[in-house]
């Protein structure tokens, strides 16, 4: 029970980080943390500022909550898939945050414009297909869009990173949103110059051992 509290605890938290860092305007996104056989996650419909811990909402692995406990956020749905087919994720962050939603408009992802990308694992970031929010079917093309990686956008809808703990999620998140911001100031000036797939693969060995700096 400490446990479950301390996560609870830690999840409001950085709730109320998408506000304060403006990756998720409002009451938009939602977070959510591996526990047990299924998840801790954000309720529906309630301002992260007002957050207590018995508004955290437990669902589990097949997708049951105790609705006289609370209604989880309209999006569990793609948590509980990404949890139940990335055995590596612990703690998920959705964000519907500035400008990587703005690059999920135009259907694109995040090209090898800079070395960065690789902090998602792969040589690009991916934008998954667009679906309605709270679908199987959206689950199932962010599924796709993260083959190989931990961070990926959703078309006209935002972005989505997962990690070992809600601290690096969170950050994964900051970084796809500020590569996003990068990407976009880039094409300001025309046709970025996009590293080699080759390239790609030496960044991609290094980042194992990736230090901030
Ligand atoms: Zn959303």
């Amino acid at each position: 029970m400490f446990l479950m509290s301390k996560i609870k605890a830690e999840i409001i938290k950085y709730s109320k980080m998408l506000n304060s860092t403006k990756l998720s305007a409002l009451r938009s996104g939602n977070i959510s943390v591996r526990y047990k056989d299924g998840f801790l996650i954000t309720p529906s419909g309630k301002k992260y500022s007002s957050l207590k811990n018995k508004d955290i909402v437990f669902v589990s692995s097949e997708g049951r909550f105790d609705k006289k406990k609370g209604i989880p956020s309209s999006e569990w749905q793609f948590h509980q898939d990404v949890y139940k087919n990335k055995k590596e994720a612990k703690a998920i962050i959705h964000a519907h945050s500035t400008n990587a939603t703005a690059v999920s408009t135009h259907k694109r992802g995040i090209p090898a414009f800079h070395y960065m990308v690789a902090l998602a694992g792969g040589h690009d970031i991916k934008c998954a297909k667009y679906a309605t929010f709270g679908t199987r079917e959206l689950s199932k093309n962010i599924l796709k869009a993260l083959k190989g990686r931990k961070a990926c956008l959703i078309s006209n809808h935002g972005q989505i990173a997962f990690e070992t703990n809600l601290s690096k999620a969170f950050e994964l998140a900051e970084e796809v949103e500020n590569l996003s911001l990068q990407y976009i100031t880039s094409l300001k000036l025309g046709k970025p110059k996009i590293l080699s797939v080759k390239e790609m693969k030496k960044v991609l060995s290094k980042a194992k051992n990736y230090k901030r700096g």
